[in-house]
C-alpha cells in the first residue's frame, strides 16, 4: 500500500461493468487506491438514454468510500450521442448526481460524430473532453477560454494522438491531465506511468506536473472535491 507521503496520483476517467468495463466500481477504486491513487473518476458511457440507473448505482457504491483516504468521483462520459445534444445530456446527468461529465471525443481510433469536440467544448457543460483525436487549433483555443480540460490518455489507440494533443493545448494555454481510460484495474496508470505517457506526448518536466499533479487539483477543487 503506498504511504500518503508517495506522490499522489489523480484520474478522471475510468469504467466499470455497468457499461464496458470488466469490474465494478468497487474494484475500481480498491485497485486504484493500492495503487496510489488519491481520487478516480468512474465515468461510464451514456448516450441519450436516460442514466438514472446507472448513476443512482454508482453513487450507491461511492457512498462506501465517505471518509477513506480516496476520493470517489461519480460521472459520465457522454458517447456518441448527437452533438446537438451533447450539453442537454450534459444537464441532465449533472442534475442526476452525475459530479464529473466528459466527452468521447474524437479519436482517431473509431467512427465518433462529426461535431463531437466542438460541442463538447462549446456546451459550458463538460469538464473535460476526453481522446480528442485530431482537435483543431480553434478549438483547443475554445477550450482554453471555456475551461474544458483535454486529455492525454493511457489506451491504447486512443493514444495516437496524444502529441498533437499536448502540443495544441500548450500552444493554446489549455489544461492538460493525464487519465487511464481505464476498462479493468490493470489497465489503471500509477504516478510513474502517468509521468511517462505525459513525457511521451511531449510535456516537458513543469508541464508534466501541471498535467498530474495542478490542474487535477483544480478540477478536484472546481467539483467540490477538495
Ligand atoms: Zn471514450
Ligand atoms: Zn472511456
Amino acid at each position: 500500500m503506498p504511504k500518503s507521503r508517495d506522490p499522489p496520483r489523480y484520474d478522471f476517467h475510468a469504467h466499470t461493468y455497468l457499461t464496458d468495463g470488466r469490474v465494478s466500481a468497487t474494484d475500481m477504486w480498491t485497485s486504484s487506491r493500492a495503487l496510489g491513487h488519491r481520487a478516480l473518476a468512474i465515468t461510464d458511457h451514456i448516450g441519450i438514454e436516460d442514466p438514472t440507473p446507472l448513476l443512482r448505482h454508482l453513487l450507491q457504491e461511492a457512498e462506501a468510500w465517505v471518509g477513506t483516504d480516496l476520493t470517489t468521483i461519480v460521472g459520465v462520459e457522454i458517447t456518441k450521442a448527437p452533438p446537438g445534444r451533447i450539453a442537454e445530456v450534459a444537464r441532465r446527468a449533472r442534475k442526476l448526481g452525475a459530479e464529473i461529465v466528459i466527452v468521447h471525443g474524437e479519436t482517431v481510433a473509431e467512427v465518433v460524430p462529426e461535431g463531437t469536440n466542438h460541442a463538447a467544448i462549446a456546451s459550458g457543460e463538460v469538464d473535460l473532453l476526453a481522446h480528442p483525436g485530431l482537435l483543431s487549433e480553434k478549438d483547443a483555443e475554445l477550450a482554453a477560454r471555456n475551461g474544458v480540460i483535454l486529455e492525454v490518455t493511457g489506451r491504447k489507440a486512443h493514444c495516437y494522438t496524444n502529441g498533437h494533443v499536448a502540443r495544441l493545448a500548450l500552444e493554446a494555454g489549455a489544461t492538460v491531465v493525464v487519465d487511464s481510460d481505464a476498462h479493468a484495474p490493470d489497465e489503471l496508470l500509477t504516478r510513474a506511468v502517468a509521468e511517462r505517457v505525459a513525457r511521451g506526448a511531449g510535456l516537458r518536466t513543469a508541464d508534466v506536473l501541471k498535467a498530474i499533479e495542478s490542474a487535477p487539483q483544480s478540477l478536484l477543487k472546481k467539483l467540490g472535491k477538495l
